[in-house]
């Protein structure tokens, strides 16, 4: 049988719609760029996509900012977090949720994942005792929601406040929930890998008025805080307009342009990227080598990339699969790597935090792998995709459990 090679490009993201091209050459020929370059009444790119995003997100007021990132520093540093407190969050993220906490002079405790790639809550009840935390920067990492009933109920009980990392869950829900809507304020990236692409880019969500004023504030409104699309009422401000230092972290209107036509179909998006997860998952479905993490009903997920475990692996076993996948064009992230490589790190590489014991999560990354699913592909390529995945992890397997194992790819495998 034939072994096929897969040819897409896994970086390669879907362009900017033509409407997004057009706001965005309207923008730059009027010269206006800054947010707070307005004209008279007119309402500013960024302040529309802050109304349009509120509405969307079903949160009362919203803040566009530079980055995801910088949506979470300024959401720990508006929440109350000051230098040295303590922010419980989970092992399993991405580097700029404790660079985040740092960045506010915050310790990061990392909390246990369990095999599903979520927050461990015996652990975090653990933790949160034995640190006195009052914060978690809870991280949905690659779209995986914790049971958010459970975890609320705990944070209640704990006197915890949660902000929601949701880089990776812009349009999913809990229990019909979105994410992001479940504790103080939610953080959304914009970057070019997440659900909408300005590049760089990040939005902050809240309810909390007196939250989302020193937020407004923290990102370097100056006095102009009246310019904002989705902001809480005037009195809001009173108190914090002089004491939230300026920390610059503003969206411009090119980005905001582009974004908003990409929010307007997000939902169609979300539909395209979850086939493209389905067309994976059916392959590994159906391999007991590949473990892929359990969904809860509860859950609605954006499949925008995949994860799966290979539970008893060792290193070079991984590095024998991941040359055999690349030889056949399907590119693999790894968790398992002794040091950080791209964008895939954790937490032993991040040396700037205390070191930490996490016996459960070290063994579960040393098993995991990551795939972007970017909507580039067609539902046919990711099909051939998991064939693949499947096929060369199935002949490794059986290569293994013969007396001669080999010790590099040796081309095709055998079906
Ligand atoms: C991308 C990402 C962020 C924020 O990233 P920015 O590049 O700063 O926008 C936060 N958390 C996770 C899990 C991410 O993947």
């Amino acid at each position: 049988m034939d072994a096929p090679v897969f040819k897409g490009i896994f970086t390669q993201q879907a362009a900017i719609p033509e409407e997004g091209i057009t706001a965005a050459l309207a923008v730059l020929r009027s010269g206006r760029i800054h947010r707070y370059n307005t004209l008279g009444d007119e309402p500013s790119e960024t302040a529309l996509l802050e109304k349009d995003y509120a509405e969307w997100q079903g949160a009362e007021f919203c803040l566009a900012c530079a980055s995801g990132g910088q949506a979470m520093q300024i959401a720990l540093r508006a929440a109350g977090v000051s230098p040295g407190d303590t922010v419980l969050t989970n092992a399993f993220t991405l580097a700029p949720v404790p660079g985040a906490i740092a960045a506010v002079g915050g310790q990061s405790v990392l909390v246990e994942i369990t095999e599903d790639l979520v927050i461990d809550l015996a652990d975090l009840e653990r933790k949160q005792a034995q640190s006195g935390a009052r914060y978690l920067l809870l991280s949905h990492m690659r779209g995986h929601l914790a049971d958010m009933d459970r975890l609320t109920d705990m944070a209640a009980r704990l006197g915890l406040i949660v902000i929601e990392d949701c880089a990776h869950t812009m349009g999913a829900t809990w229990a019909g929930t979105r994410s992001g809507n479940f504790g103080l304020a939610g953080c959304f990236s914009t970057q070019t890998y997440k659900h909408i692409n300005s590049g760089e880019g990040g939005l902050l969500t809240s309810n909390d008025p007196d939250f989302m004023a020193r937020a407004i504030i923290l990102s370097g409104s100056y006095m102009l805080y009246d310019r904002h699309g989705a902001a809480p009422a005037e009195q809001a401000f009173e108190a914090p307009r002089l004491d939230m230092p300026n920390m610059s972290a503003r969206m411009d209107n090119l980005r905001a342009a582009i974004l908003r036509p990409q929010l307007a179909s997000l939902e169609s998006s979300i539909l395209a990227w979850n086939l493209r997860y389905d067309a994976v998952a059916r392959h590994l479905a159906g391999c007991t080598a590949l473990v892929l993490p359990t969904r809860p009903p509860q859950g609605r997920f954006v499949g925008s990339s995949i994860q799966f475990r290979i539970p008893q692996t060792d290193g070079p076993r991984a590095e024998h699969l991941l040359e055999r996948w690349k030889c056949r064009g399907v590119e693999v992230k790894w968790f398992g790597r002794p040091t950080a490589t791209g964008f895939t790190s954790t937490h032993h590489d991040w040396g700037y935090l205390d070191r930490q014991d996490l016996p459960r999560t070290d063994r579960i990354l040393s098993g995991l792998f990551d795939m972007r699913l970017p909507l580039s592909f067609s539902v046919e390529d990711c099909d051939v995709i998991g064939r693949i995945l499947v096929e060369e992890a199935v002949w490794t397997e059986s290569a293994r459990s013969s007396p001669t194992r080999p010790s590099a790819p040796a081309g095709p495998g055998p079906e």
